[in-house]
């Protein structure tokens, strides 16, 4: 089980012990402190003239990942699609990132992770302050993607424009939904409500990709000839969902939409060699999709986007 809590540092305590052999001559070192598995927090690369900054606000283990990836299909079929890409089938690592976009202009935060302290942290890891951002971008509001709106009873973001879009806003107004009551309820008078293929910012367009939540929306970047997708919870797992589009999610509210969205979405990125940005994929959670069999194959991100 690994679980880190980026919202508290660590004290990092050397516990030097006492010396077990010789009373003689050299000093014995202190046993060397292990320091526990070690992810990168922030990944920084360009698009076109847009700098893009993927951001670990969290990270944590899940048992039994049949039950949330693999809901139609026998445990014979998981375990040897997990075999198979060499993952294990009884454990899953959940990771969790917003992305920040500086288009040169205007500071864009794409959702806003679990709460307050951990994208704040995480901003400021980044180089900025959270009154830098100028907009808050949202692609569904699933209590992960709108935790960090609010901190304390105050926006996190003070001085940021947020956009969302409509048919997601109006479902969950219509619900009793806490996550929403005290992350969007209170900003709903300062909220832009877009629908599919709105130029939203320069550079920036919206695309439906509903299912997942019923109006769930991805953003594609646009800069100097060169794309990107802000693709969210349209696919969850690098395998599990890509590589088997059909396979039921459990936090897919809509499996049949979720499902035929993936398959689009998918394809239409396989086709035109767009990469994009996945919230839950293993950070930094950017890479490129091409077709494999019935389904797609991942191919992280390595130093493409760097150049
Ligand atoms: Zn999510």
């Amino acid at each position: 089980m690994t679980t880190f809590n980026f919202t508290r540092r660590t004290a990092l305590t050397g516990l030097a012990t006492a010396p077990l052999i010789g009373m003689t001559a050299a000093p014995a070192l202190a046993q060397p402190a292990q320091q526990g598995p070690l992810i990168p927090r922030i990944s920084r690369f360009g698009v076109g003239a847009f700098e893009v900054t993927t951001l670990l606000v969290g990270s944590r283990t899940a048992d039994e990942p049949q039950g949330i990836f693999g809901m139609n299909v026998s445990a014979e079929t998981f375990a040897e699609a997990s075999a198979e890409a060499n993952i294990p089938a009884d454990q899953n690592q959940f990771f969790f990132h917003p992305t920040l976009v500086n288009t040169g202009s205007e500071l864009i935060l794409f959702d806003t992770g679990l709460n307050g302290a951990a994208i704040t942290q995480a901003v400021e890891m980044a180089g900025y302050t959270p009154d830098a951002v100028t907009h808050v971008i949202l692609t569904h509001m699933h209590g992960d993607h709108i935790g960090g709106l609010m901190m304390d009873g105050a926006e996190t973001f003070p001085n940021a424009a947020y956009i969302t879009g409509q048919v997601e806003f109006d479902h969950w107004s219509g619900t009793d939904n806490e996550g929403f009551a005290n992350m969007v309820a209170p900003l709903a008078e300062k909220m832009t409500f877009i629908g599919d293929g709105a130029s939203i910012r320069p550079g920036i367009t919206s695309m439906a990709a509903f299912g997942h939540t019923p109006g769930h929306m991805a953003y594609m970047l646009d800069s100097n000839g060169q794309q990107l997708l802000i693709f969210a919870d349209l696919a969850n797992h690098y395998v599990w969902s890509l590589a088997y589009p059909d396979w039921e999610v459990r936090f897919d509210m809509d499996k049949e939409a979720a499902a035929a969205s993936r398959r689009r979405v998918l394809g239409m990125l396989a086709a035109d060699g767009v990469p994009f940005i996945g919230y839950h994929m293993p950070f930094p959670g950017v890479g490129y999709v091409e077709t494999r069999g019935d389904g797609f194959h991942y191919v992280p991100h390595s130093y493409q986007l760097l150049l």
